[in-house]
Order: C-alpha cells, then sequence, then structure tokens
C-alpha cells in the first residue's frame, strides 16, 4: 500500500512499548467506591438521574446526555449511590465538578445486556440509538461523543474510507496494542458494523511497524472474517502518526483543510477501542463501562495493562501494580507527550483515559528549567501540522491572542513535538493550552456580550415602537377630538336654519 510522510514529527522518540507491550490484559479488581464525573465527553455534562441512597446495576444509567453534544453515564458496578458533589476530576485545571460517587457492594450485579446476533438485521436509527445509549465517547482520548459523529455522517453517505486508529505513537502506552493482540476478532466484527453503518467503501486498520506480531493477529481476523473491505495497513513508527489528520495524511495523501473535520474529505477516522465499544454495545448489547489501561512507569513496582471499570480511583490500580516505588514523582494521565499531571491518587479514571504514567524525575520531561527563544527555527521543523511555533509562542506570551489564532492556533493538537527539540526547553505546548482556553473563554465571553447587546438593541427597538404607537393613537384621538365641536357646531347651525325655516312657514300660513 503506498504511504505518505507528514511533516517534521519525531522519528526517534524513546518508545519505552517494552515495559507493558508483551504483558496481557488482566482485569482490575472491582474498587469499594467508583467515582463518575458527569462531564468526561466533549460537550454539554450529563444530568443525573440518580438519588442518594438509590441502589445501582452494573450498566445502569445513571446520568442523563444532556442536549445535542453529550453522552449518558452507567454504573460500573453495583452498589449504593453515597454522594453527589463536587470532587477532584481528571482535568489539567486540576478543578473539582460534579460527580456521582457509589459504593460497591461485592456483588457486581449487572442489568441484563440486550444482544443482538446480527447486526445487519437492525437499521441505521437503531444502531446510531444504540451506540448512543451505550454512552460510547472516542476512547483514544478525544471523548467526542461517538454517535454525533456516526449520525451525521451515515445520513449524508459520502463516507469514502473509515480509517481505524491502531496507531499507539505515544511512548509508553500499550493499551490498544493489546486489544488488538488479544481481541483482534472483535474489532475486526465492530468495523464490519461501521462499514454497514456509514456506506464507507473501504475500511483501513492502521498499526506501527514496531508492532508486527499485532499486525499479524489483525491480518488473520480479517483473513476469517473475509471481508474484503478491510485491510491492514503497517506504517511508519513516527511520533505523532496517530494524530487523526497525521494519520489520514500517511494512509491517503490528503490534508485535512484547517478548521475542517476528516469528513468534509470523505473519511472518517475511529480509534480502535471506540471500535470494540461499538461491538460490545451492538453485538454484546453491553453499555461502556470499563476500559483498558496502561499503568506503567518507573514509579510503579509492576507494571500493567489493565482492564478497569470507568471510575475507578487511580490508587487501586497503583495497588493493583504492587504499589509506588522510590523513584514514584508524578502522577501523569495520559503519555508523557500529551498526557496531564494529576493533583493525587484519589482521582478517577474516565472513559478518555488510556495510560496512567507514574513518572520518575527523569520521565517527566517537562521538568527543565525554560531559557529565552534564540528562533533556531527546530519547533518549526518538528511541527506536525506546519505551524509557526515559536510565532504561537510569542503572540500567547503577550497576550496577543487573536493574533495567535490567526496564524491557527487552533490547529495544534498540542504534540508536544516542539517541546521536545527546543533547545531552550521552553513549554511551548504549555502556553498553547493556556492561549486556547483563554481565547475559548474570550470567545464565550463575546458571544454572551453579543446575545446581551442583541437583547438590548430588541428592546430598544420594542420600546421606540411602542413610543411610537402611543402618539400615533394619541394624534388620532386629538384628531377626534379637534373634530367632534366643529360637527357640533354645524349640526347647530344646520338645526337653528330649520328651525327659522319651519317659524317663517308658519307665520305665513
Ligand atoms: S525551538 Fe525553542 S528556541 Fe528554537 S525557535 Fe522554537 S521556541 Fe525558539
Ligand atoms: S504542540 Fe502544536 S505547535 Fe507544537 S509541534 Fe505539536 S502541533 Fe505543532
Amino acid at each position: 500500500m503506498k504511504l505518505w510522510r507528514f511533516n517534521g514529527g519525531l522519528p526517534s522518540l524513546a518508545e519505552h512499548k517494552n515495559e507493558s507491550v508483551n504483558l496481557p490484559i488482566e482485569h482490575a479488581p472491582v474498587p469499594a467506591k467508583l467515582v463518575y464525573p458527569l462531564r468526561q465527553h466533549i460537550g454539554n455534562a450529563a444530568t443525573s438521574l440518580v438519588c442518594v441512597g438509590d441502589k445501582v446495576l452494573r450498566g445502569q444509567k445513571i446520568a442523563a446526555a444532556r442536549g445535542l453534544i453529550s453522552a449518558p453515564i452507567h454504573a460500573g458496578s453495583s452498589g449504593v449511590v453515597t454522594d453527589i458533589s463536587d470532587h477532584l476530576i481528571p482535568h489539567p485545571s486540576g478543578f473539582s465538578a460534579p460527580c456521582i460517587s457509589i459504593e460497591t457492594d461485592g456483588l457486581d450485579d449487572e442489568i441484563a445486556p440486550v444482544p443482538h446476533s446480527s447486526f445487519q438485521q437492525l437499521s441505521i436509527p437503531e444502531l446510531i440509538t444504540i451506540i448512543r445509549d451505550a454512552g460510547i465517547v472516542g476512547l483514544g482520548g478525544a471523548a467526542f461523543p461517538t454517535a454525533i459523529k456516526l449520525d451525521n455522517q451515515s445520513k449524508t453517505r459520502n463516507i469514502e474510507t473509515l480509517i481505524l486508529n491502531g496507531a499507539e505513537c505515544e511512548p509508553y502506552i500499550s493499551c490498544d496494542d493489546r486489544l488488538l493482540k488479544e481481541r483482534a476478532d472483535r474489532v475486526v466484527e465492530g468495523i464490519e458494523i461501521l462499514l454497514h453503518l456509514l456506506g464507507a467503501k473501504r475500511a483501513i486498520l492502521a498499526i506501527e511497524d514496531n508492532v508486527p506480531d499485532t499486525f499479524k493477529s489483525i491480518q488473520s481476523a480479517i483473513a476469517v472474517n473475509n471481508n474484503h473491505a478491510i485491510s491492514a495497513a503497517q506504517i511508519p513508527t513516527i511520533y505523532p502518526t496517530g494524530g487523526e489528520k497525521q494519520l489520514i495524511k500517511t494512509l491517503t495523501g490528503k490534508e485535512v483543510p484547517s478548521g475542517g473535520i476528516p469528513a468534509d474529505i470523505g473519511i472518517v477516522s475511529i480509534n480502535v477501542g471506540t471500535v470494540h465499544a461499538i461491538q460490545q454495545a451492538v453485538i454484546e448489547g453491553r453499555a461502556l463501562t470499563s476500559r483498558i489501561i496502561t499503568v506503567t512507569g518507573e514509579g510503579v513496582n509492576t507494571p500493567r495493562n489493565l482492564e478497569v471499570r470507568i471510575g475507578t480511583p487511580i490508587s487501586t490500580l497503583v495497588d493493583v501494580c504492587n504499589g509506588y516505588t522510590k523513584l514514584a514523582e508524578r502522577l501523569i494521565m495520559g503519555g508523557p507527550m500529551m498526557g496531564f499531571a494529576l493533583l493525587n491518587d484519589e482521582i478517577p479514571v474516565v472513559k478518555a483515559s488510556n495510560c496512567i504514567l507514574v513518572a520518575s524525575k527523569h520521565e517527566a520531561i517537562t521538568d527543565k528549567k525554560a531559557m529565552p527563544c534564540i528562533r533556531c527555527g527546530l519547533c518549526a521543523s518538528a511541527c506536525p501540522t506546519n505551524l509557526l511555533p515559536q510565532q504561537l509562542y510569542w503572540f500567547s506570551r503577550s497576550e496577543q491572542l487573536t493574533k495567535a489564532e490567526d496564524i491557527n492556533l487552533f490547529d495544534c493538537i498540542e504534540c508536544g513535538c516542539c517541546d521536545v527539540v527546543c533547545p531552550s526547553h521552553i513549554p511551548l505546548t504549555q502556553h498553547f493550552r493556556y492561549a486556547k482556553s483563554a481565547l475559548k473563554v474570550q470567545n464565550h465571553e463575546k458571544h454572551l456580550s453579543d446575545i446581551a447587546r442583541d437583547r438590548f438593541e430588541a428592546r430598544d427597538a420594542r420600546l421606540a415602537r411602542d413610543q411610537a404607537e402611543r402618539a400615533e393613537r394619541l394624534r388620532k384621538k386629538k384628531a377626534v377630538l379637534k373634530e367632534k365641536p366643529a360637527k357640533e357646531e354645524l349640526d347647530a347651525a344646520i338645526n337653528r336654519s330649520k328651525a327659522k325655516k319651519q317659524i317663517a312657514s308658519e307665520s305665513k300660513g
């Protein structure tokens, strides 16, 4: 298969996969307490459907999607709702947000799944509803509600290529690789569901060339399935080849336009973990209540790939990995390049958590002291989205956020390539994250102020209209009043004249 090369990237980034890539998936125990942030997807936070004291079962919907872009949340085990209040959430801000807490009862009772042995017998709207109700979001880290992505594209039917993202390019993470090795048949069945749903002509499952065994597993599963629309592609191991736009460029040579989405060029791209969740929802009839996570780094005694109930505190996973080592310095959710530091290990795992990196000092790559920019241009050469990080840095630092937006700040995928190559150790990505958040707040405030201004102008216009109407009514009334005496006078004159004529005629008689 012909492949293309995207700009920049890091071909020789230390992979650190050996620590966990050969470890089979194990099931983490159900913890005593599960915690569910109501917002663990892009869009509106879900709305709680339970009250403190309610008993719940595994798979029971405990929070409903609110509005168009949102996703429901399901209990990961049976137990009792003990709290609905703010709790620390896994987010770079370190903020707390509303969460539902469940004390588990150790029984792990489940609501009866609703399996479908044949997805072909389901209509497209039925499939979309199943995926929506199962609470599935992008498990590669994006956490965008999957049903919305699929619903839009299933209606237009203009998707030619479905890309399955198995390129786990970030160092240390091996959860998708283990999934593809151990559950390749389920992933391929999930791909068939998506082909049916989208009407796409072909599906390409991309795997990096540093995991040849995984490629063989998936090829065997495709051969057994015998669907000629599905193929697997081995792609070069270059960070961040698993970025959506970089993967599309690598496989098709096409560029997603700035500010656009893959569907604009006839492509839908989905992470392999999400495909697995879709297969589980449709065929097994189970909502998304668990996911595979790599727990690794020099800070834990025994790295593992774990199937974990969503809502499990990180402390439980560290215990399963035989605890912290003396080197444990920092907890990172995600990998060292795109992950973010966590305040403590009571924070729960959410749908988008693919890795817990318990990093030692030298693994936490952002610890070096920043120095002034020397304008070497290395950051621009490494940027996989053809940006000018040095310029973006300048505009972000000097709070010229609109100028940063003008040079495509929002195209930055926060891959961290510029950070790695920067000889001055400037935490560029951190600046870009901050600038994006500040711009979002600014744009949101502008939006609110536009709404307020429109409302004010509409009120002014209404008052002016009312005043004009009142003036018109008054004018008409005055005109009537003015006409009234004149008419009365005329009537009186006519009457006087009539009376005179009558008297004259009577005196003649
Ligand atoms: S790599 Fe660092 S020092 Fe070089 S231009 Fe970019 S920001 Fe400046
Ligand atoms: S973090 Fe952003 S600016 Fe830096 S290399 Fe990645 S995409 Fe480019």
